[in-house]
C-alpha cells in the first residue's frame, strides 16, 4: 500500500490533477459562453472563427498540462507517465465531445501522430504497426461515433461511459506500441482514467446545472407562470427599452391593451381551473397570431395583471395594429376554447394608441390606453377604441380590408 500512494499519490500528480480539472472547467465555461451566442444559424466566417477559437482552445490545454507536467517534474518527462497520459486523453476527450466541432475532431484525431513526432518513423519498423493501425481505426470510429451522437452522449451516461472506456483502452494500446509499459500499469492507469472521467463528468453536471438554475431564474423573472408570456416587471424594462428606441429612431410604435369580457363569470361558473384555462387560451392564441406573422414587423406580447395583456407592435401604424387585433379575434372566434363540451364564448376589448414624439414616459403612454380600453368597456365590450374613437370588429373590417 505504501509502495502504490508513492508510486501512484504523489504531491506532483495532485497538482497535476488540479490542472487538469481546471483546463476542463475551462473549456466548459468558453464552450457554454460561446454556445449562447453563436448557433447553427450564424454566419459561415463567425461559425469559422468559433472552431478556430475552440481548437485552438485545445491544443493551448494539451500544451498548457505539457508545461505543467514537466515543470513540476523538473524537467523529467518520462516519470509518472501514466498519470500524464492519463491527463491529456482525459482533457482531449473531454475537451472533443464539450467542443465538439469538426475542427476539433481533426486535432483529437491528429494528436496519436503529434504528440511525439519521431514515434512516427519508429512505428513504421515496429512489427507492431498492423496494430497501430487497427487501434487508430477504432479510436477514430468511437470520435466519429460520439461527434454524430453528441446529446445522446452528454444526456446517457451508458453510451458515455463505453465510449469514454473504447477511447482511453485505444489510446494506453496506442502508447503501449510506442513505449512497452507493462500490461498491469496499463490496466491500473485504465483505471485511473475512468476515475479521473468520473471526477470530470461531475464538475461538468455541476457546472450544466447552475448555468441551468441560472436560465430558470431568468425565465421565473420574466415571463408568467400560468399563460409563459412576458411578465410585467418585464414590460416595465421591455418599454422602457423599447420607449428609448422610438425616441432616438423616427420608427413607429403602438401599443395595444386588452382585457377578457366579464372573465369573472368563467371563474364563477366554472372555477378557478377554467379561469386559468382561458387565460392560457387566450394568451396562445394571441401569441400563436403574432408568430404567424413572420417576417413581418409584429408585437412582444405581455401579462399585465389579472386577464389583462398588453402589445408592443414594432414598426406597425394604428391601422396595421387594428387589422393584426381583427385577425385576433377570429382566431379566437375559430378555435373555440371547450370545457366539458360546452363552448366557451370567449370575447374581449381593446384599447389602441400610438407612441407619439410628444409622449414623455411610457407611464402616460399606458395611461392612455387603458383609458381607451375602459371607454371599450363602456361601449358594451367585445370591441376596439382606437385614439378614442370606438368600433365593433364589424365596424373595424372594412378599416381593416382597405
Ligand atoms: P370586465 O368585463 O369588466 O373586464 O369584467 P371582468 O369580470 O372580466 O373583470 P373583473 O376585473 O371584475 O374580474 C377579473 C377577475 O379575474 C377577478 C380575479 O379573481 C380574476 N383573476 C385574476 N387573476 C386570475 C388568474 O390568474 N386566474 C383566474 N382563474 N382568475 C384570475
Ligand atoms: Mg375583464
Ligand atoms: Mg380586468
Amino acid at each position: 500500500m505504501q509502495n502504490f500512494i508513492n508510486n501512484y499519490l504523489t504531491i506532483t500528480d495532485l497538482v497535476v490533477l488540479l490542472i487538469t480539472v481546471g483546463l476542463i472547467t475551462v473549456i466548459t465555461l468558453v464552450s457554454y459562453s460561446i454556445e449562447k451566442k453563436v448557433s447553427a444559424a450564424s454566419p459561415f466566417f463567425i461559425r469559422l472563427g468559433v472552431h478556430i477559437l475552440e481548437s485552438a482552445i485545445l491544443i493551448v490545454s494539451i500544451l498548457v498540462l505539457r508545461e505543467v507536467f514537466t515543470t513540476v517534474n523538473n524537467g523529467k518527462f518520462m516519470q509518472d507517465a501514466w498519470l500524464y497520459a492519463n491527463a491529456q486523453i482525459a482533457v482531449s476527450f473531454y475537451g472533443f465531445l464539450i467542443l465538439n466541432n469538426r475542427l476539433v475532431e481533426l486535432v483529437t484525431l491528429a494528436l496519436p501522430f503529434l504528440y511525439n513526432p519521431s514515434l512516427n518513423v519508429t512505428r513504421l519498423d515496429s512489427p507492431l504497426w498492423p496494430l497501430f493501425i487497427g487501434i487508430y481505426f477504432v479510436l477514430l470510429t468511437t470520435v466519429d461515433y460520439a461527434y454524430s451522437h453528441k446529446d445522446d452522449m452528454l444526456i446517457s451516461s451508458y453510451k458515455y461511459t463505453i465510449a469514454q472506456t473504447v477511447y482511453g483502452m485505444s489510446w494506453w494500446i496506442l502508447l503501449w506500441i510506442d513505449y512497452h509499459f507493462n500490461p498491469l500499469q496499463i490496466l491500473i492507469s485504465m483505471i485511473f482514467f475512468e476515475v479521473f472521467m468520473a471526477i470530470f463528468r461531475l464538475t461538468e453536471v455541476r457546472l450544466r446545472a447552475s448555468f441551468a438554475d441560472y436560465k430558470d431564474l431568468e425565465i421565473k423573472a420574466n415571463y408568467d407562470a400560468l399563460t409563459g408570456v412576458r411578465n410585467r416587471s418585464n414590460l416595465n424594462t421591455r418599454s422602457k427599452e423599447l420607449f428609448e428606441e422610438f425616441k432616438q429612431s423616427d420608427e413607429l410604435g403602438t401599443i395595444a391593451m386588452f382585457d377578457i369580457d366579464h372573465f369573472k363569470k368563467f371563474n364563477d361558473t366554472y372555477g378557478h381551473e377554467t379561469g386559468d384555462e382561458v387565460l392560457r387560451h387566450v394568451a396562445h392564441l394571441v401569441e400563436r397570431e403574432l408568430l404567424s406573422r413572420q417576417g413581418e414587423p409584429t408585437g412582444e406580447l405581455f401579462r399585465y395583471g389579472g386577464e389583462e395583456f398588453i402589445i408592443i407592435f414594432k414598426n406597425v401604424d394604428t391601422a396595421e395594429s387594428a387589422r393584426i387585433v381583427y385577425d385576433i379575434r377570429k382566431t379566437l372566434a375559430d378555435i373555440p376554447l371547450f370545457i366539458n363540451g360546452t363552448k366557451l364564448d370567449v370575447t374581449m376589448c381593446f384599447g389602441i394608441t400610438a407612441v407619439t414624439k410628444s409622449d414623455e414616459t411610457t407611464k402616460a403612454i399606458l395611461e392612455r390606453v387603458d383609458q381607451y380600453l375602459y371607454q371599450s368597456k363602456n361601449n358594451g365590450r367585445n370591441c376596439v377604441t382606437i385614439e378614442g374613437e370606438t368600433y365593433s370588429y364589424d365596424n373595424l373590417k372594412p378599416a381593416v380590408a382597405e
